[in-house]
């Protein structure tokens, strides 16, 4: 398929991909699917169509699959360290397309360029560098067992790698990915959601020529479709999977029926606690930033890791919501690609409704409207905007306080008590981020030890960071990403030799 496959309007503003439209990456070419069938990409903040590529089918999955499998023998065999070096060449390219797949990403995604679509790309690019200075550190163990006896281990990459990812950071999961898997000396099948691929599309033109033919394979399209017949595949060694606890699940049953190999990084309903102490002294400005932050307000609320849940002491509760609320209402939503914008949109009409549907239940049953609109004023919201909501006056019970709503919706609740305040934060069965805010040490390391959540940050509301563990427990997930402990871990197998000289 070429690009001029359907032009719009914001073709002008952003560098679409040349090579890669067809979607679909197999063996080091770029070929159409063999259906012929497509897929329209929307900018949620415009509603226009931006392009439309390829879709995969399962004949292409098939093809895909058996070039990242005939690629792995002489993969694997690549020293780590050249391997690594790969990586590093790859995170320079896109460092020298930096602003180009920017625009793509916000375009796609409705996440702000300025506040979100630059800084994922930076991350993608430090992630990569993170991975390819670090797979050479694939180390063995060796076990003295007696004169001229003795044991040793090597980590053996697992094979084919099927990684299927989100559309809310679609840039930074492909290169955790991407590094993780050929890092480890795997080979690789991505496949990006269908709502935001082009980014992603474009990081896969910067690799096409760099890794051998086979080694890293890219197919677009719909989940239920490409996903599933990645996920199902006989030949497809380890599933990473990011995405809904729903089709993770769905994922976890594949692999499980050949005993395939599954990381899973799935949703979050992240609590947010806020002790009397972190509010006085002058910290109240400070906190409230890193309150917006936590939320992820400026993409949308769209983040599993998200701190969508916020308890604030009671004594301190009404100063700290008003100086958030004042900090969001300073906040400008508009087109994601405009620098002035602060917020951009919801990434589709499906989720914007599911995430007006939790607040009209919410208020509906009482709760009350901190800022926000609820129902959004008529016309207002042509695009897929969002007003960012804050509720109070609501119990933890509500579905609004227990269920992932994955848009701009922050509830609060006020707490006197600290045992009942942790049982709160652990009364959900996501386990994925919380956020801890207190100057007092002692509580809040305390806390830390108590609360059921994979990442916990005390004081700080940032983005993970490369080199550290990252995951979920509970139904937020299984494995750890970001770190080389967690990739030899996941992506790959202990193998004993025992010597007898
Ligand atoms: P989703 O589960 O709907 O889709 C994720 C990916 O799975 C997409 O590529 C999609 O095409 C594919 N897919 C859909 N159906 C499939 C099937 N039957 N078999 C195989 N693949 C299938 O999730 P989403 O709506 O794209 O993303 C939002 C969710 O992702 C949220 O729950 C969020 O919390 C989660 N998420 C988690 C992390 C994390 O690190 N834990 C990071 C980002 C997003």
């Amino acid at each position: 398929m070429s690009q001029t496959a359907k032009a719009a309007n914001d073709t002008a503003e952003i560098t679409l991909p040349t090579k890669g439209l067809s979607g679909q990456l197999i063996d080091g070419a770029w070929v159409e699917p063999a259906a012929g069938a497509t897929l329209d990409v929307i900018n949620p903040c415009r509603r226009s169509t931006i392009t439309t590529i390829g879709a995969a089918g399962k004949q292409d999955v098939d093809a895909a699959v058996a070039a990242a499998r005939a690629a792995f023998p002489s993969w694997r065999r690549m020293a780590s360290r050249s391997r690594g070096a790969l990586l590093t060449q790859l995170a320079d390219r896109i460092a020298a397309h930096c602003e180009e797949i920017a625009r793509v990403l916000a375009a796609e995604t409705g996440n702000a360029l300025r506040t979100q679509s630059r800084p994922e790309v930076m991350s993608a690019i430090e992630v990569l560098r993170y991975y390819g200075g670090t797979v050479a550190e694939q180390k063995g163990e060796t076990l003295p067992l007696g004169p001229g006896l003795f044991s040793y281990t090597t980590r053996e990459p697992l094979g084919v790698v099927a990684a299927i990812i989100p559309w809310n950071s679609p840039l930074v999961l492909a290169a955790v990915k991407i590094g993780m898997a050929l890092g480890t000396g795997n080979t690789l099948v991505l496949k990006p959601a269908e709502d935001a691929p082009l980014a992603v599309i474009r990081i896969a033109e910067l690799a096409a020529d760099l890794f051998p033919k086979g080694v890293f394979n890219l197919v677009t399209g719909v989940g239920e479709v490409a996903g599933a017949a990645l996920s199902a595949h006989p030949d497809v060694a380890k599933i990473s999977f990011t995405g809904s606890v729903e089709v993770g699940k769905l994922v976890a049953h594949a692999a499980a029926d050949r005993i395939a190999r599954a990381t899973l990084e799935l949703g979050g309903k992240s609590p947010v606690i806020v002790y009397p102490d972190a509010a006085t002294d002058g910290r109240i400005e400070g906190l409230a930033a890193n309150i917006i932050a936590a939320m992820r307000f400026a993409r949308q609320g769209q983040s599993c890791t998200a701190g969508s849940r916020l308890y604030i002491h009671k004594d301190v509760f009404e100063p700290v919501l008003k100086s958030v609320t004042a900090r969001l209402a300073g906040m400008k939503i508009g087109d994601a690609l405009d620098e002035e914008t602060d917020i951009g949109a919801i990434i589709n009409e499906e989720r914007y409704s599911a995430v007006q549907a939790f607040l009209r239940e919410a208020v509906d049953a009482g709760a009350e409207v901190v800022i926000g609109e609820v129902p959004p004023a008529a016309g207002e919201n042509a695009g897929f905007f969002p007003k960012p909501t804050i509720l109070k006056g609501l119990a933890n019970d509500w579905r609004i306080v227990r269920e992932e709503v994955f848009g701009p919706v922050l509830v609060a609740i006020p707490w006197t008590d600290e045992e009942e305040v942790i049982a709160w934060a652990n009364d959900t069965h996501y386990g994925l981020a919380a956020y801890i805010f207190s100057h007092d040490v002692t509580t809040a390391l305390n806390a830390a030890g108590r609360i059921d959540a994979g990442w916990l940050q005390i004081n700080r509301a940032g983005g993970q960071i490369p080199g550290m563990s990252y995951g979920g427990i509970k139904q937020s997930g299984i494995g750890s990403e970001y770190s080389i402990e967690g990739a030899l871990e996941a992506y790959t197998a202990r193998k004993s030799v025992t010597v007898n000289l």
